[in-house]
């Protein structure tokens, strides 16, 4: 049986097909081909990252932005002249086996690691931070309510394993900066109350663009309850005109199930010079990406309002 029918009859997850509705239609038709992959994920086979996710080969996206992890779940390493800036940080028991080897395959020195940017407070994302922390002194940071799920204030509930010390708190807006690169926080609850998704500037050659990365994304939509549907549907909604605003013409994922991370990763190593970039999608574009999620979304949960 095929790997992705077979989870989804183990998950008991309701999606094998498409839904036909005009939700679906509607994500199919603002998909278009640049987006197949998010509709083919998120209207007709979403799952769960797993164990079994394929290896990607650590590589070089940007000329200051890395990628280590496997098709399911990725950190990324953005370098700057004052040390490195860790999105996520994979899982605690991939730290020795994935993330550091991955940093070196890519010549980044994990001691330079200054700052560890957490988009939401689960174990796959926050593991490897407590890490840098603990050897290196680098700074961890989530929103608030992200760091009560991994470390509860006294008395309400026991902390995560592998969780890092309480540190910088995300606040919505306010750039979180290491050297010459900032990146912004965008508060995206649904997935976790203090998801984030961030906007931050990436290089190639002259160029500078803007990456989007939305970072708590439902991957099993038939689990939550309707107001917390409600509340994460708000969250793209508010993510979208941020991106806009920002200009976002780069399309990021932690979890790149829906976004043909390999296919675009093959592409950049076989880009011709001044040949345009695999991931860079284009600012009229990404919000069609973010569009995709929530119309798939609605297709499959008709119990909303
Ligand atoms: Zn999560």
């Amino acid at each position: 049986m095929h790997k992705t029918a077979l989870f989804l009859l183990m998950t008991g997850a309701a999606f094998a097909q498409a839904p036909t509705n005009a939700h679906a239609e509607n994500a199919k038709r603002i998909a278009g081909t640049q987006w197949l992959p998010a509709y083919n994920f998120f209207c007709v086979a979403p799952r769960a990252n797993a164990a079994t996710d394929p290896p990607i080969a650590p590589a070089k996206i940007f000329d200051n932005l890395y990628v280590i992890g496997d098709s399911g779940t990725v950190a990324y390493a953005l370098t700057t002249r004052d040390g490195i800036l860790l999105i996520d940080s994979l899982p605690a028991n991939q730290t020795e086996t994935v993330l550091l080897p991955g940093m070196k395959a890519l010549g980044l020195d994990p001691a330079q690691v200054k700052l560890v940017i957490v988009t939401h407070g689960h174990g796959d994302h926050s593991g490897g931070s407590f890490y840098f922390q603990e050897r290196f002194g680098a700074k961890v940071a989530l929103t608030s309510q992200d760091w009560d799920m991994l470390r509860p204030t006294d008395g309400k509930g026991k902390a995560q394993a592998n969780a890092p010390q309480r540190d910088v708190i995300a606040v919505e807006g306010t750039p979180l900066t290491l050297g010459e690169v900032s990146v912004t926080p965008v508060l995206t609850p649904g997935h976790t109350p203090g998801s984030l998704g961030l906007i931050f500037p990436v290089k190639d050659g002259g160029l500078t663009h803007v990456a989007g990365l939305f970072g708590g994304t439902l991957l099993l939509p038939a689990r939550p309850d309707v107001p917390t549907i409600q509340t994460y549907l708000a969250s793209i909604a508010h993510f979208k005109e941020a991106a806009l605003r920002m200009k976002v013409d780069v399309e990021l994922q932690n979890h790149p199930l829906m976004d043909a991370i390999e296919a675009r990763l093959a592409a950049l190593k076989d880009r011709k010079a001044g040949a345009p970039h695999p991931f860079v999608a284009g600012a009229e574009n990404y919000g069609a990406f973010l569009d995709v999620m929530s119309e798939c979304l609605r297709a499959q949960r008709t119990d909303l309002p």
